[in-house]
């Protein structure tokens, strides 16, 4: 007989509650935090159960997520949770992200996951690309995504976390490297993305209002210092005058 190491490794059909299942239990929990005063934020996908993400930010979110191999074989279990309602509640602060997920029981499971905040390097680089392009800065202000950051954010160590930096853990008994509800608040932080992009900056640790201040000051410095260059190459009163030949 086959032995399992895990909850996790059972096959489908034996660890998958039915969709009705979760949904009729996430439907009392839901009931029960309202009676008790919890302030839940449900998640609700705009995307679908393959694509569960609508917009730039959401979807490179997934698509960082999905490219790698320590995630890959576990994350489709987290698109079926998040389809069937089971996020209840999912709040993100400066690099936490807490959220209260239905699960086969009634009581559901906590999740919280800590992105670590980004390196000084990355953080220097966005904030010199984005003083170079002014247009960029008012794009991210405005919540738009400027292309001309895309690779900055896409290029591998970009400023997308990789799994050495994402830490996670799951209050339920089958709790393992990725269990379903914590692969579901995965894709939950793509679709509050879908939302609000600053999501990112908090998630990453960055305050969004002292790196834009940063960037406009690096841009007037940067335009100070061409004013200054401008100035040298201005040529010299006597050498006007000896250019045009007037004494
Ligand atoms: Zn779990």
């Amino acid at each position: 007989m086959a032995r399992y190491r895990h909850y996790d490794d059972f096959p489908t059909h034996f660890s998958q509650p039915s969709v009705q299942l979760l949904r009729q239990n996430a439907e009392k929990s839901m009931e029960k935090a309202g009676k008790s005063g919890k302030l839940y934020d449900p998640v609700i996908p705009k995307g679908n159960s393959r694509n569960i993400c609508v917009s730039w930010w959401g979807q490179a979110w997934c698509s960082n997520m999905e490219r790698y191999a320590d995630y890959a074989s576990r994350l489709g279990r987290g698109k079926r949770y998040i389809s069937s309602g089971t996020i209840l509640d999912l709040k993100i602060s400066q690099g936490t992200v807490n959220a209260k997920v239905q699960g086969s029981r009634s009581t559901p499971y906590s999740v919280s996951i800590q992105i670590d905040p980004l390196s000084e390097k990355k953080r220097k680089a966005i904030t010199a690309q984005c003083s170079r392009e002014i247009r960029s800065l008012e794009d991210l202000i405005c919540g738009r995504f400027p292309d001309s950051l895309k690779n900055l954010f896409l290029e591998r160590n970009g400023l997308f976390p990789g799994p050495g930096e994402i830490h996670m853990n799951c209050s339920c008994p089958d709790w393992a490297v990725m269990c379903k509800h914590v692969a579901a608040v995965m894709y939950g932080i793509g679709v509050r993305l879908d939302d609000n992009p600053f999501y990112f900056f908090s998630l990453r640790g960055v305050d969004v209002d002292s790196f834009v201040a940063q960037a406009l000051d690096n841009r007037v410095e940067s335009m100070l210092a061409n004013a200054g260059n401008v100035t040298e190459r201005v040529i010299p009163e006597d050498q006007i005058t000896s250019l045009f030949g007037v004494l």
